[in-house]
């Protein structure tokens, strides 16, 4: 065993949401392991994808931009090409764009019910499909899906029937299509956080709500995007070489109480 199986070199990897939050930290520092980069996000999010790329050019690491909306299957093929036409091929993946927004199971509008899955589960789909098509033709990839503790437990006092059950459905839709390519040299885990303090949790309507997090978590913190670079690339990398269809916890203890 070396530390050298967790190292990314000549590796590129395809991160969405990565100009935001999770999705940024995580692609910057999956270039520190010696991957390149494309970097997926909606042109809404340009500013934050060119500090993300600057970021990585600036250390020496190589990085794309690659605009794409993750609901829209045409789009994300688009984006798959293009990296697979700047970097020769997709090594890796790591699927991290979302959306959250609560709302009351019986007042939940049916289109932001629809939102969310699209985003969080559709898009999700959409984009293992796309890049799993050119990793069983190569015989070799890992996908790492990002879903969520909300996947296993339900959140005490948050309510997002949607969120929870799009972040339920990454988890097996990630366990399947890791049993459907297991012997096909392509494995697909899925990572999921507890509260990270991203832009997802901090406007002002989470305020108050966050210092609960805090007491609710045994390790008596929320966690932070750096939290979950490690995982990621172990998940990643040849140091996982025999872990496919699990789902990472990466949540402080959380849901051990
Ligand atoms: P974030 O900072 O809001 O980042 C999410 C990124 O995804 C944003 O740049 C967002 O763009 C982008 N996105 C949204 N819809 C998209 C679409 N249709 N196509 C392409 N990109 C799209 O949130 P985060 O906290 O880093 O969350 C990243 C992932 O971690 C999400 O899947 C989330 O559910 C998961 N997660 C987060 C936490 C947490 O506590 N933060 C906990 C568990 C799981 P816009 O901002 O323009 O929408």
């Amino acid at each position: 065993m070396s530390a050298d199986m967790f190292r990314l070199d000549g590796r590129s990897v395809l991160v969405t949401g990565a100009g935001s939050g999770i999705g940024q930290r995580l692609a910057a520092g999956l270039a520190d392991q010696g991957a390149a980069v494309s970097i997926v996000d909606l042109p809404t999010q340009s500013d934050g994808v060119a500090t993300t790329v600057a970021g990585i050019e600036e250390l020496g690491g190589r990085a794309v931009s690659i605009p794409a909306d993750v609901t829209d299957p045409e789009s994300v093929e688009d984006a798959v090409a293009r990296h697979e036409a700047e970097f020769g091929g997709i090594d890796l993946a790591v699927n991290c764009a979302g959306v959250n927004h609560g709302g009351a199971a019986e007042d939940l509008d049916p289109a932001q019910w629809r939102r969310v899955i699209d985003v969080n589960l559709n898009g999700v789909f959409y984009c293992c499909q796309s890049q799993g098509r050119r990793m069983l033709a190569a015989g070799r990839g890992s996908i790492v899906n990002i879903a969520s503790m909300s996947a296993t437990i339900v959140n005490r006092g948050l309510w997002q029937a949607h969120y929870n059950s799009s972040k339920a459905g990454v988890k097996h839709l990630t366990s399947t299509l890791a049993m459907e390519w297991a012997r096909r040299g392509v494995r697909v885990n899925s990572l999921s956080p507890g509260y990270i303090m991203t832009p997802m949790i901090s406007g002002p309507e989470w305020a108050d709500k966050v210092a609960g997090f805090r007491d609710q978590t045994p390790m008596e913190r929320l966690g932070t995007p750096d939290d979950l670079v490690g995982p990621t690339v172990f998940l990643l990398s040849d140091a996982a070489a025999y872990v496919t269809g699990t789902d990472l916890l990466v949540e402080g203890g959380f849901t051990s109480w």
